[in-house]
């Protein structure tokens, strides 16, 4: 059996430890008298866990693969990615829910958790067989119609139901659709500057005002995708202390970028839902240090050049986001925050891993699994507009942001190394 020891680590509580990793597990952590690798000054924390990936496979190869999207997951620190489900064919059933977690194990560089659909064909008007795909070999238990809202509130209803029944949950893209057909940026004074049709706010907190009613009536988990405004911030603050089972998430670019952006008509920025006001991205950023957001979720969504690159009118929602997020964290929580690296932990892989239902990771501990991220926070880097994804539509492009990724340890194997994409060569293959 392999043995590596990373050396001098710096925990996420501040002690300094040496970490020892037995094939697939962490064995100790303390001091150890044998030789290792050099981690002196790195941050070792339990393999980041993104709950909001496309990684577009089946269907969409030319923007991303399963293989490509795990190679930039792993070159940002992740572990594990739980993969939308609006491909083509769609993941409402057992069949590609396989599918895709077969490929998952196939590439290697991170565990792919497949999400459902909860309605066929992602057309909101007939529940998938969210039962037959949880106890699939997939094993899904989050359930999201993303790109789409679930909008018919006794379907969401029932979807909710469905999932309690093994302690699932519904990640629900929280946009009401008659109030947003043809937007194409945030409602106010900039979008009638720009002549382009507005998305108002009351669109995104009406849906989850509604579903967090639903989700404290049936008792059932609801996780909210992509907080975009202030006013959904309160919405989830309010149903959190009256003890509804609701989580949040937030993307990267809604922390820092704002729609002052689109004044440049830069198809990059368009992204579902918007990039808003900066009151809006100051109250996202309370947010995540007060503890009424949970995670990042990435939102991940490559699209090729020809889907991109043209009028912003025509141009697809959506950016990368893999390989960055840490940093903008970094940049939000640490920097501007001066909050600890256990929190930084808990938004990164923790509370993902919970609210996925992924046993094998959120923990750096004896006994867990060696799914471990080494992180340089005193680094300071360029963000590329592509490096390990299929695609290069990154906001971030050119942005100077804090932090980079050192190692990624995915089942006690190498992925990432010395900021480098590793070849693999795992042992059963
Ligand atoms: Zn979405």
């Amino acid at each position: 059996m392999s043995i590596t020891v990373l050396k001098n680590a710096t925990l996420s509580d501040g002690s300094r430890a040496d970490i020892t990793i037995e094939g697939q597990m962490v064995t100790a952590i303390g001091s150890s008298m044998a030789p290792g690798i050099d981690c002196s000054g790195l941050i070792a924390m339990p393999a980041f866990v993104d709950v909001h990936t496309h990684l577009r496979e089946p269907g969409f190869e030319a923007s991303e693969t399963v293989l490509s999207g795990t190679k930039s997951a792993a070159a940002g620190g992740y572990g594990a990615v739980m993969a939308m489900a609006n491909t083509s064919p769609v993941a409402d059933n057992a069949n590609v829910v396989e599918k895709v977690a077969s490929l998952g194990l196939d590439a290697g560089y991170a565990f792919v958790q497949p999400i459902g659909a909860v309605t066929l064909g992602l057309a909101g008007a007939e529940l998938s067989d969210i039962v037959a795909m949880n106890q699939s070999k997939a094993r899904v238990t989050m359930f999201s119609d993303d790109g789409n809202c679930v909008f018919d509130p006794s379907l969401m209803r029932s979807a909710l139901l469905e999932v309690k029944r093994f302690d699932g949950v519904i990640a629900q893209h929280a946009q009401d659709p008659t109030l947003t057909q043809g937007s194409q940026m945030n409602a106010g004074a900039l979008a009638t500057e720009l002549g382009l049709k507005g998305w108002p706010a009351i669109a995104e907190e009406a849906i989850i005002e509604r579903d967090a009613k639903l989700a404290e009536e049936t008792g059932a988990r609801l996780h909210i995708c992509h907080l975009t405004t202030a006013g959904a911030v309160e919405v989830v603050r309010w149903a959190k202390k009256r003890g509804v089972r609701i989580t949040a998430e937030v993307t990267p670019h809604h922390l820092l970028l704002t729609e002052e952006l689109v004044r440049s008509y830069d198809p990059v920025y368009k992204v579902n839902p918007p990039l808003r006001k900066t009151e809006d991205t100051l109250a996202l950023r309370a947010a995540v240090l007060d503890g009424t957001i949970d995670v990042i979720g990435t939102d991940h969504a490559p699209h090729s050049n020809e889907k991109k690159q043209c009028e912003w009118q025509n141009a697809a929602f959506g950016m990368v986001g893999l390989e960055h997020a840490a940093s903008v964290l970094q940049e939000v929580l640490i920097e501007e925050g001066g909050r600890d690296w256990g929190q930084f932990a808990s938004l990164m892989s923790t509370k993902p891993a919970e609210i996925g239902g992924l046993a094998h990771f959120g923990s750096l501990a004896v006994g867990s699994r060696a799914n471990i991220t080494l992180l340089d926070p005193s680094a300071k880097r360029e963000i590329l507009s592509q490096t390990h994804s299929k695609s290069s539509n990154n906001p971030f492009a050119g942005i100077k942001l804090p932090g980079a990724i050192e190692h990624t340890i995915f089942n006690g194997v190498f992925t990432y190394r010395n900021r480098k994409l590793e070849v693999l060569k795992w042992p059963e293959k």
